[in-house]
């Protein structure tokens, strides 16, 4: 074990070194931890140490902890968890206290944290705990604490040291929503002390340590007379910013995610108790919040499986097939997105569209959302013209010669991409992957239009292209193993999240979206009040209601979608109850947010005002209202069901897809780490008695899967049968 090494120079200076062998990033273990305390031992035994450096041989300091370490603890239960913490919490507060008298406050050695790079999670809990923490100015370093994205908070007195250093408002965006910052921004909001050059970083470090006086070395809350910044709970300034959060939390979590709710818990009675009790508390906390499946589903969903997938986990064996030059096809809303985030990540793009005028509108859409990034100074006037210079608009389609992969995003109408598919392929090599952007056209069908259907693909990107970070890629029936490489190389280098699907009908994502949608309005037909569907919706987690989801994807789309569906189903559809709210709606020039009216009414600006009251006209309101936890698992298994069926019939073969994909694409209850982690949370049995329920109630669109049924039988989880990172099929 040599994570840390130790070296103490001839001026009595010690420089702890993490390093952890054969990693590019640092991460913390329970071995590398305990040797840590070790070294901080001797160092503070040894009277030829004055001090103590603790820094990184790595570009960057630490990435977090170790998640194996997490999964033991959780292994042993809430005693083993809390134990670790405490063994944590101890180390850590050695550090800070430094074998500083209690009495005199004087005595102890100095310990700054010099970060040459990324500080995050226990990376910046440890320097926390330090006297001084200098960072090197490095624009790339990110610094924080991002635990509660995937469900936890943090738990080695980083919520503790930072509430008490910034006062619990200053220190809300970094522990409430994991927020990042660079080194300088960092030291501008009081995260860290001093930033200073990159080659200088080391040696400050060791001027600041010889130089220190006892006063610098007592942290403010082992001084006497210590009040929290901002105020504690109890003062009126406190009392107002502890209630303000509360109300915030809340509304923004809607009460799902248990960490949210124990940071705050933490932080509120932390704040009035002595400093050793608020860690205790801490750990308190943070137990309950690892013992929660809702952050094992999170951790697994939205860290460890995402990371899987990006890293190509379903990727075929095939040599690197990064792409070079992309050509895009259609340079309307997607095609224009799609070239931006191509062209941001390096590649060359020909963007072509029928008329000149529109291939520019579309290059110019670049133009814009640079301009905005420029005005927030995310990027500069070099690297503007850098991106926009890399984008050709034209109509030409010899500019394709040279193109690696296309992503056609033209009319979603058959001939149309048929005609394209032909004038691609006689202006590009035969190497060249062709990829269709289509959301609801199967994609073997298109393929009759190639030469080279094995070259053939879906790419499926979501809206707004550079915002959402799922991309769907579907397999058509030839599709062969490089077009798939290439397909997930491309969307590596986009830096978007890729999940890899069998041809079928709306696919993965769209297949269990337009459900939820469909159950939302089928209630405002039975006379469900749309407000319940809606809250029901959000208080299990759901980004946006159906009826505003709806609204926001159009009305007409849907009217078009169902159309296609109709026909293509003949008899079987199942959703004329439905299509009768929609049409109506459509009729009435009622298509949502986009022509400022739609299930909500909208102010002249655009602005979102309330549900529209003309709903209840043409359907009234029933007297005897469903409870909220029926409309609530309509609305969920509406969903979760479509995506046990893509799993059965093996358009799903990754149930970590099936997972991510939901998060990514839909935003699925992000804190059930996804539908097949839901279904493990409330267990088959329960799944197949709401089913059952449902089905007798509402009908067949509910039938209890055969697979969920079996797996009820046999007392099995999705994780359990499928395994963690093993194939569904
Ligand atoms: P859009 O109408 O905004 O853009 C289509 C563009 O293609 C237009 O600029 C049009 O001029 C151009 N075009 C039409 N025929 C052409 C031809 N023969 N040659 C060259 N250019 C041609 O549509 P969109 O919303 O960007 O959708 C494009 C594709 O992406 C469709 O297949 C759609 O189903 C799919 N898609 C859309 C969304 C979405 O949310 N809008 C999401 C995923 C996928």
């Amino acid at each position: 074990m040599t994570d840390f090494t130790m070296a103490t120079d001839a001026d009595g200076v010690a420089t702890i070194t993490w390093d952890v062998a054969a990693k590019s990033m640092n991460v913390m273990s329970t071995a590398g931890f305990a040797l840590l305390s070790d070294l901080v031992d001797q160092a503070l035994a040894d009277p030829g140490v004055k001090g103590i450096i603790i820094t990184s041989a790595k570009k960057d300091f630490a990435g977090g902890m170790d998640l194996n370490v997490i999964a033991q603890m959780r292994a042993g239960g809430a005693q083993a968890i809390f134990d670790g913490v405490m063994t944590m919490h101890k180390v850590l507060r050695k550090i800070e206290l430094a074998g500083m008298d209690p009495k005199t406050k004087k005595g102890a050695k100095p310990i700054v944290a010099a970060l040459p790079g990324t500080a995050l999670g226990i990376g910046l809990e440890l320097p926390l705990s330090c006297h001084r923490i200098i960072a090197a100015d490095n624009a790339k370093a990110k610094i924080g604490l991002p635990e509660i994205m995937v469900g936890i908070f943090p738990g080695a007195g980083g919520t503790t040291r930072l509430a008490r250093k910034m006062g619990a408002m200053m220190a809300a965006p970094f522990l409430l929503e994991g927020k990042l910052s660079d080194p300088k921004a960092a030291k501008a909001a009081g995260l860290i002390d001093e930033v200073v050059a990159p080659e200088a970083l080391l040696a400050r470090a060791k001027e600041w340590v010889l130089g220190a006086k006892d006063a610098d070395l007592v942290k403010p809350w082992d001084d006497k007379g210590y009040k929290m910044p901002g105020g504690a709970p109890y003062h009126p300034a406190g009392f107002m910013t502890f209630v303000g959060a509360n109300a915030m939390v809340h509304g923004k979590t809607m009460g799902v995610y248990p960490a949210a709710k124990a940071l705050l818990a933490a932080v509120y009675e932390g704040a009035l108790v002595p400093f050793d009790t608020a860690l205790r508390i801490e750990a308190r906390h943070f137990t309950s919040v690892l013992m929660n499946p809702s952050s094992a589903a999170m951790i697994r969903s939205l860290f460890i499986n995402k990371e899987a997938l990006e890293k190509g986990a379903n990727r075929p064996e095939a040599p690197d097939q990064s792409v070079k030059k992309v050509g895009v096809i259609g340079a309307g809303m997607m095609g224009a997105g799609i070239a931006y985030v191509s062209a941001m990540a390096g590649i060359d793009v020909v963007l072509i569209d029928a008329a000149q005028e529109a291939a520019d509108r579309g290059k110019s859409y670049s133009e814009g959302l640079l301009d905005k990034a420029l005005q927030r100074k995310k990027t500069t006037p070099e690297k503007k013209a850098e991106v926009l210079a890399r984008i050709t608009a034209t109509t030409d389609y010899a500019a394709l010669a040279g193109c690696d992969l296309i992503v056609e995003a033209v009319f979603e109408d058959v001939k149309v991409k048929a005609e394209v598919t032909a004038k691609v392929e006689a202006a590009t090599g035969a190497d060249c992957i062709f990829a269709t952007n289509t959301s609801t056209l199967p994609i073997t069908a298109l393929a009759k239009a190639s030469a080279r259907a094995e070259n053939f693909i879906g790419i499926h990107f979501f809206s707004p292209v550079d915002k959402m970070m799922l991309v769907e890629i579907i397999k058509g029936k030839a599709t062969g193993p490089r077009a798939v490489a290439k397909a997930l190389d491309y969307v590596r280098q986009i830096r978007k999240t890729p999940i890899v699907v069998n041809d079928a009908r709306f696919f993965y994502a769209n297949r269990c979206i337009i459900p939820y949608i469909n159950e939302g309005i089928r209630m405002v037909a039975e006379g469900v009040e749309p407000a319940l569907v809606e809250n029901a919706a959000k208080l299990v987690g759901m980004p946006l209601g159906p009826l505003q989801l709806v609204d926001e994807t159009s009305i007409d789309l849907g009217v078009k979608i169902a159309k296609a569906t109709r026909a293509a189903m003949g008899d079987t559809y199942p959703d004329g109850a439905v299509d009768e709210v929609l049409f109506w709606m459509a009729d009435a020039g009622r298509l949502g947010k986009k022509s400022n009216s739609g299930f909500y009414a909208y102010d002249a600006t655009g602005k979102r005002e309330g549900l529209w009251d003309g709903l209840a006209a043409k359907y009234p309101v029933a007297e005897a209202q469903p409870e909220l936890t029926l409309v609530q698992h309509r609305l969920l298994m509406a969903q979760v069901l479509e995506a046990v069926r893509a799993l059965e019939e093996g358009v799903l073969t990754d149930i970590r897809e099936g997972d991510v994909g939901a998060i990514l694409g839909w935003g699925f209850a992000p804190w059930s780490g996804g539908p097949f982690s839901w279904l493990d949370i409330i267990g088959a049995l329960r799944a197949v008695e709401i089913c059952d329920s449902l089905t007798a109630t509402f009908g067949d669109r509910f039938a209890t899967p055969a697979l969920l049924r079996e797996m009820a039988a046999k007392g099995e989880t999705f994780y359990g049968r499928f395994g963690g990172a093993a194939k569904a099929a």
